[in-house]
């Protein structure tokens, strides 16, 4: 079988070398420039990247730039509640993607030629796959050097409105937030100045109802693997290429494949779906009482995966 890779961020060059490792005829294709800054936070959980990373042979503590000691959330009225971490960091995720893709058979372009499966991870652009019904919200990111030390942290926007964060990487810090408004953007980020600005669209809902179509596979933030309560999308992206490569390894027929990957992915990140109506109902001042344990349970699972060790009664109280 040829297999074609369409984007290779996080999701895309992840598969690729699982693929390539396993002897599979793959190549991957992405036009981004090189050097691009990647608009992304750089966070991840430590212990689930160490898992995913030594499947191809890396070392995921060669990447790490700095280590949560506490988080620190805020809300709209600013008093602060301190969690601990369960290995969130930021990590060199440019040096990575470009080790994973050495040895790889890659082109920088976009896809040309005719292959028996294309897995689209091109991220938000979803660009292969059918659009449907989305939810997106803009981020603006700065790579920033601040005069006082901060520790990670996030703060929400009113109504669910949106979020800002700040997460120490090395010697500098990245500053961003993400909101439908690009006012509530520009002010929570005017106190900063930036060396570097990067800017996208992020996806915030679930589609991995539709995560294929005919012999075109997603996998990542193209069928939204994105936490809508923090914007965690690189270990679920990587995930989601994890689920794809075993059942690729499993089935010969593009039918079997769909449909143990997509058995797998609905299993792995139902929660997305719980939390999404979390922020949509919270937004929309809708939030319903006989829904709060599954609300709970899904919000709890997500922070301690992405390394964040919240203590839920104490977030609601301040959030809702
Ligand atoms: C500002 C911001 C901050 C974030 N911070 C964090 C964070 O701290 N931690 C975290 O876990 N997640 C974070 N996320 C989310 C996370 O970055 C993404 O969800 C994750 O990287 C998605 O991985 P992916 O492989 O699906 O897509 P991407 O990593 O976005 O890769 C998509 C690739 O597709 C390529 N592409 C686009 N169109 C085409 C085409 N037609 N053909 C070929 N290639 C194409 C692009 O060049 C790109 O390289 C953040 C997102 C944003 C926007």
């Amino acid at each position: 079988m040829q297999i074609a890779i369409a984007g290779l961020g996080s999701s895309g060059s992840y598969l690729l070398r699982l693929l390539t490792n396993a002897g599979f005829d793959v190549s991957g294709f992405d036009p981004k420039r090189e050097g691009f800054y990647i608009p992304c936070g750089y966070a991840a959980n430590r212990n689930m990247m160490k898992d995913l990373l030594s499947l191809v042979d890396i070392e995921f503590s060669r990447y790490i730039e700095s280590e949560a000691d506490e988080i620190t959330f805020s809300g709209s009225s600013r008093r602060k509640l301190r969690f601990r971490s369960m290995g969130l960091v930021t990590f060199d995720k440019n040096r990575l993607e470009t080790d994973l893709l050495n040895g790889c058979k890659w082109q920088r372009k976009k896809l040309s030629g005719s292959f028996d499966l294309i897995v689209d991870a091109t991220g938000i652009s979803r660009q292969y796959l059918p659009a449907g019904d989305d939810y997106t919200m803009h981020t603006t990111e700065y790579l920033a050097t601040l005069t006082e030390k901060e520790d990670f942290q996030f703060r929400y926007f009113p109504n669910g409105s949106g979020y800002f964060w700040i997460f120490p990487i090395g010697n500098k810090y990245h500053v961003g937030a993400g909101s439908s408004s690009m006012s509530s953007i520009r002010e929570s980020l005017s106190p900063y100045s930036a060396e570097k600005l990067v800017s996208r669209d992020i996806r915030l809902k679930p589609l991995l109802h539709s995560c294929y179509k005919d012999n075109i596979i997603g996998i990542g933030e193209a069928i939204g693997t994105v936490s809508p309560i923090t914007g965690e999308g690189i270990v679920p992206s990587m995930k989601s290429a994890l689920h794809l490569f075993t059942a690729i390894s499993r089935h010969n027929d593009i039918a079997s494949i769909r449909q143990e990957y997509f058995k797998s992915v609905m299993k792995e990140f139902k929660r997305y779906y719980t939390l999404y109506d979390l922020l949509r109902n919270f937004q929309s001042g809708n939030l319903r009482k006989s829904k709060a344990i599954s609300y709970i349970s899904a919000a709890r699972k997500d922070m301690r995966s992405f390394g964040i060790d919240v203590r839920i009664t104490k977030a609601i109280r301040e959030f809702m």
